[in-house]
């Protein structure tokens, strides 16, 4: 009975195009991947800089599961907390320019951990109404109660922090993971300051991506660590390896340590992948070459849709979307992408709100103008050409 309702559950969703296939992916060359026995431009990943695969993350890794194995064996306060786990939260810190920082074994489990010390019953946490799904469940686990403003709306947002609240957090993504836009911080900063609340980042998509060097949305509107106390962004994206941090004063870092249950009661990440995220992220603090070549790659992506009359969604990031509306259409337009040997992201609700399904398309240091180029007049092609597109 219960199984049934639950298989009933699964037809809906597959009778209204919202049904997520997994593909299996059977081997990885760079922006080159393989499924189902075919090649494809891999336009999907989060893998921004191309450190994935980057031979120095490689070799890091071989080297730590050599020294330490490859699990941890235990939470970070028991004895799981090795010696690339620290190098990698003082590598961060200094990278980011904050006291200190902590590494979480995950993105997800980061913004659990951190809404649910921080915030409590008696709070108030207003939120952008578009982040991530992590921030919404780490809010609905903190107790506190929660306001969302509509995305990016200054004003709303003000309206929200004039209500009464202990105190008050603002939380929004740094740059939106479905849109690829970025947040007004420096509004949200003065805003915080007028009215008293703390501001909770999550740059995830903006950390090795936005700024000079990478640094991420602090860095692309230079704001101080006072500015933003609690930046949070995570290690397996721009930095191709695993995991996440938070980022900050001393004290909130050392609260974190004792507070946050996804960092206390889980099993530390690897050495080794902490090692590749440490190796990583001196590459990255290195050089800024990798988010240059990205740069231009996104530059050179909205020009060359521009011109052959591709709208895409407002985005600097390497997010770029294209609005495609209803999900059964988005569903065939991306199967004729395929195959024509590319693979981009088909979002669809509850990701996105209903009637926005999209391409996300994502773009990397590692991809050559000619793939971006073939990939565009692809899209073209297809965009434009009703046949394929019929429902
Ligand atoms: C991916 C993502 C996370 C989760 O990070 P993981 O390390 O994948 O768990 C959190 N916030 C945002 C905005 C993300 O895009």
């Amino acid at each position: 009975m219960f199984l049934s309702l639950l298989e009933q559950t699964l037809k809906q969703r597959q009778a209204d195009s919202l049904l997520r296939q997994q593909a299996t992916v059977e081997a990885v060359n760079g922006v080159k991947i393989s499924i189902a026995g075919k090649q494809l431009l891999n336009f999907a990943s989060n893998d921004y800089l191309g450190l994935s695969t980057a031979a120095t993350g490689i070799t890091a890794m071989q080297q730590g599961a050599s020294e330490f194995g490859v699990g941890s064996g235990a939470s970070h306060l028991i004895c799981g907390h090795q010696r690339p786990h620290q190098a990698l939260n003082l590598a961060i810190a200094k990278f980011t320019g904050r006291d200190a920082a902590l590494s979480f074994s995950s993105g997800y489990m980061a913004n659990l951990g951190l809404l649910q010390a921080l915030a409590s019953k008696g709070d108030l946490i207003i939120a952008d109404k578009l982040n991530h799904a992590s921030l919404i469940d780490g809010v609905k686990l903190s107790g506190a109660k929660s306001l969302r403003y509509a995305h990016l709306d200054m004003a709303h947002l003000e309206a929200r922090l004039k209500l009464n609240g202990r105190n008050k957090f603002v939380v929004t993504d740094g740059v939106f993971s479905m849109d690829g836009d970025i947040a007004p911080l420096k509004e949200i900063v003065n805003l915080c300051e007028r009215y008293q609340a703390t501001l909770i980042i999550d740059d995830a998509h903006g950390f090795g991506v936005i700024g000079e060097q990478g640094k991420g949305i602090t860095e692309h509107f230079g704001l101080t660590q006072k500015q933003v106390p609690v930046y949070m962004a995570t290690l397996g994206k721009a930095l191709g390896g695993y995991g996440a941090f938070v980022a900050g004063d001393e004290r909130l870092i050392r609260y974190l340590q004792q507070m946050a249950r996804t960092y206390m009661f889980t099993t530390a990440m690897p050495a080794a992948v902490a090692s590749a995220n440490l190796a990583n992220l001196q590459q990255l603090a290195s050089s800024n070459r990798l988010v240059k070549a990205l740069g231009e790659n996104i530059t050179f992506f909205k020009q060359q849709c521009l011109q052959v009359g591709i709208k895409l969604m407002p985005s600097e990031s390497a997010i770029q979307p294209i609005l495609v509306g209803a999900c059964d259409k988005l569903i065939k337009l991306e199967k004729a992408v395929r195959k024509q040997g590319f693979l981009i992201g088909a979002v669809r609700p509850p990701t996105v709100a209903a009637g926005s399904a999209r391409f996300r398309i994502t773009l990397s240091a590692a991809h050559s103008p000619a793939q971006i180029q073939s990939l565009v007049n692809c899209l073209a092609k297809i965009m434009h050409s009703n046949k394929e597109v019929k429902a």
